[in-house]
């Protein structure tokens, strides 16, 4: 959603200090001896790769983890060291980029295994990788039955370190939940039964945050990494874990009254008039809409503040513009007004949550987007 001229009006700050409180109030969470690969994949969720990425190691995360081998390279280049997962794998054709800039994917096949051996060969130096398995999730990863099998082989291969087995929960985020429990406990048992057969597999990691806020019981093979992504930005990756760590929301979004206007009693407001005013009603126009990241399907449901008070958004959410309800403001607000779409106004806040909630969506979409269509600053 990356723009010719984002609008001049709209800013998304970034609070790194944010990230770092939120790093620390997580690592309280962890058992003893694990250790964060920080994932910045999609430009840190919206964030900023590189400078979330140079924050999260400045504050002491073990590793970093991306989707795609393109993006770790990018990290390289700006100069990032240590462990990189990339956690979509890779294809052939990137093998050599991958081996170049020492990054460590996540593989679940033996002929990306065989590749990969042959890059870091052709290289002169040992590649890192980690052997993927699929203990629920149907996504990417080799199938608990033939893992073993697969790790024999490829810890077998020149040039290759197989530095853990890792695995990724479909259901995590909820207190409990039997089909998270069922996935630790087969990627529990494979760990166990590797490392009893001599592979030390050290950064093997399976919970993201939700595993994290919510971790499955008896899990009793400990893994050295946490994959955490939403709740280092202070977001949930499910409501039912709200309050387990005291995290901040690191993204606000804010923009401007374009206008401040009067309409009367019946004014049907915005496209198909979604929306009538109930009496005469003064409406803000803001200047912000789909086009810059926010969701549409907030229409008629999300709120903004202004001055640290709550303004609902009446009728739909247009490409540029928002309307919402200033009754009850004294004084009434004026055109060029700091409008908050996203973060903290006053004593109020809106979580990317929330707006993610009346949306429809997940904190994870709501920055994203927000991020990548808008003039971004950050604050350490
Ligand atoms: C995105 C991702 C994560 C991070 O998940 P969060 O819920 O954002 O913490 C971890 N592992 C894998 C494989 C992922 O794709």
């Amino acid at each position: 959603m990356s723009r010719v001229a984002p609008n001049p009006d709209n800013l998304v700050t970034v609070d790194l200090q944010a990230v770092a409180d939120n790093l620390a109030a997580l690592r309280a969470l962890l058992p003893m001896g694990m250790g964060v690969a920080g994932v910045v994949k999609a430009d840190a969720y919206g964030h900023g790769m590189v400078p979330v990425a140079r924050r999260l190691k400045a504050e002491g995360a073990e590793a970093l983890a991306v989707a795609q081998v393109n993006e770790g390279a990018l990290l390289r280049r700006a100069g990032i060291e240590g462990p990189i997962l990339v956690l979509m794998g890779l294809t052939p054709e990137q093998t050599p980029l991958a081996a170049a800039h020492d990054l460590s994917p996540f593989l679940a096949v033996w002929e990306d295994f065989a590749a990969l051996s042959q890059a870091a060969q052709a290289g002169g130096a040992q590649t890192a990788c980690h052997l993927k398995i699929d203990t629920g999730m149907s996504r990417l990863g080799a199938s608990p039955g033939e893992a073993l099998e697969l790790l024999e082989r490829v810890a077998a291969l020149p040039g290759l370190k197989i530095e853990g087995l890792a695995s990724h929960l479909a259901t995590s985020g909820v207190p409990g939940d039997p089909t998270a429990q069922k996935q630790a406990e087969v990627f529990s048992s494979l760990l166990a039964e590797a490392r009893r057969r001599g592979h030390a597999l050290p950064a093997s990691s399976l919970e993201a945050s939700g595993g994290i806020l919510a971790r499955p019981k008896n899990a009793s093979e400990p893994p050295g990494l946490a994959r955490l992504g939403i709740s280092l930005y202070g977001g949930l990756p499910a409501m039912e874990s709200r309050g387990v760590a005291p995290l901040r929301t690191a993204m606000r979004f804010i923009s401007r009254l374009a206008a401040v206007r009067l309409v009367p009693a019946g004014a049907g407001v915005s496209y198909g008039h979604l929306w009538r005013a109930p009496q005469d009603t003064w409406l803000g126009v803001v200047a912000a809409g789909y086009s810059d990241g926010y969701p549409r399907s907030a229409s008629n449901r999300g709120q903004v503040l202004i001055a640290g008070k709550p303004a609902p958004i009446r009728g739909r959410v247009c490409m540029n513009a928002v309307m919402v309800d200033l009754t009850g403001f004294d004084p009434l607000p004026a055109p060029g007004d700091e409008v908050v779409l996203l973060g903290r106004s006053g004593a109020e806040e809106i979580t990317a949550d929330q707006l993610g909630g009346w949306a429809d969506t997940i904190s994870y979409e709501i920055t994203c987007s927000l991020g990548a269509a808008n003039r971004r600053r950050h604050r350490s």
